[in-house]
């Protein structure tokens, strides 16, 4: 069947179906070929591939990497996309659509029972859910290769910078935790339809095979990141002091910051990854001998 990723084969099969965009799912489908070809050849997909997809849509990736992969797995939360994905993806063999949400659906078990091998994810991903559909992926430890994906440019800007920057945060630090972060390419919004009021990018995210940073607790390291950006305008201090969950009190923060050799006004902007690792170690250790 002819390509989808132009306006008017897409429009064709929207109005076939009279398919209505639903806002609240993030809906905007590619109409680039350009774009899409420049997606697929960075996630560097080969018939050896099991490729996890994220919202299909009416199916205008989920061809190209059909024809690229040995098998892919199309996971898309809409009902009414199921008799268009029929008919878009019927000529492929190695396709499976799951009609579930990604946040619910057990991505273990789709690993599992697509051959076990690391998947490469591959998506114009909802916009709306962004950010927990990355850190899904990465904190539950699918096995995977690669996260190549259509994000918002802010977004991206906010998985690829560095420390001293506005755009550092929390985000930033999970992604570089796991991932080598890279643009791809940026996207103006006149490729989607309908048209979003954002401008795009597509970021890969190479898996390392391990973190660069050791920490004695993953779960505690990211439980002091998020707190300490928690009050975003506020120090470093004031956001683990208050945060409920962590139990450090102010003397035990300020008294790892003045080990650290780190001033107790310091901002959580300003710390590196593996001044984060080093913190959270020492305030592990203080919380649990009671010390300062
Ligand atoms: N891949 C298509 C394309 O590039 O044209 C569609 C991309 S569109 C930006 C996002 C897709 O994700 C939509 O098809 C939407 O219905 C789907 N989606 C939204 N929330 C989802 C969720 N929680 N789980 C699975 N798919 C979801």
């Amino acid at each position: 069947m002819a390509t989808l990723g132009n306006r008017k084969n897409t429009s064709e099969i929207i109005q076939k179906y009279q398919f209505d965009f639903r806002k609240k799912f993030g809906q905007n489908f590619l109409i680039d070929n350009s774009i899409l070809d420049k997606i697929v050849e960075a996630a560097d997909i080969t018939r050896q591939d099991c490729v996890l997809e994220i919202g299909p849509g009416i199916g205008t990736m989920t061809q190209r990497l059909a024809e690229e992969a040995g098998e892919v797995v199309a996971v898309e939360i809409d009902k009414n996309l199921m008799p268009i994905l029929e008919e878009t993806l019927a000529g492929y063999d190695n396709v499976t659509v799951l009609n579930e949400d990604i946040l619910k659906v057990d991505i273990h078990q789709i690993v599992a029972d697509h051959g076990g091998r690391p998947i490469k994810v591959v998506a114009n991903l909802p916009y709306y859910i962004t950010t927990p559909i990355i850190m899904t992926l990465f904190e539950s430890h699918v096995p995977l290769k690669s996260v190549t994906v259509m994000v918002q440019k802010e977004v991206a800007d906010r998985m690829q910078v560095g420390p001293g920057t506005k755009d550092y945060g929390a985000l930033s630090l999970a992604v570089q935790y796991y991932a080598k972060p890279e643009i791809i390419t940026r996207v103006p919004a006149a490729c989607f339809m309908p048209r979003p009021n954002v401008d795009s990018t597509v970021i890969r995210l190479t898996r390392y095979e391990k973190p660069p940073v050791e920490t004695q607790d993953e779960e505690w390291l990211f439980a002091v990141i998020r707190a300490s950006f928690n009050q975003r305008r506020k120090t470093l201090a004031n956001g683990l002091a208050n945060a409920a969950g962590l139990g450090v009190n102010r003397q035990q923060v300020e008294g790892v910051l003045a080990e650290m050799g780190l001033s107790a006004t310091i901002r959580g902007e300003t710390l590196t990854l593996e001044r984060f690792s080093e913190l959270s170690d020492r305030l592990l250790t203080a919380r649990a001998a009671g010390r300062f």
